[in-house]
């Protein structure tokens, strides 16, 4: 039997915890940067509900977990991603 152990991750804005694949990856890559879903590097999560994604300080909460500054384009990117994301909704 093999049996398939979820990996949980917090959400940087509500602090609950969720399975990793129910939320957006966003990596601050060594070589490229900040990323989404991929990257090796810091990364932070955040769940896909309205809340959070349109929580006025989530880009702060960012640039704290990851430690880094956030160009503005960043949050028109990261805006785009999880209208993407919810295009998809999880099963
Ligand atoms: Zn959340």
């Amino acid at each position: 039997m093999i049996q398939q152990t979820p990996v949980m991750r917090i959400c940087i804005s509500c602090r609950k915890t969720y399975d990793r694949k129910n939320l957006l990856k966003i990596t601050k890559d060594y070589k490229k940067g900040i990323m989404f879903h991929e990257g090796i590097g810091r990364s932070a999560y955040i769940c896909k509900s309205k809340q959070c994604f349109s929580d006025s300080k989530i880009k702060k909460k960012l640039q704290k977990a990851l430690k880094t500054i956030l160009e503005p384009e960043f949050i028109e990117n990261f805006e785009k991603e999880i209208t993407s994301c919810n295009y998809h909704p999880n099963k």
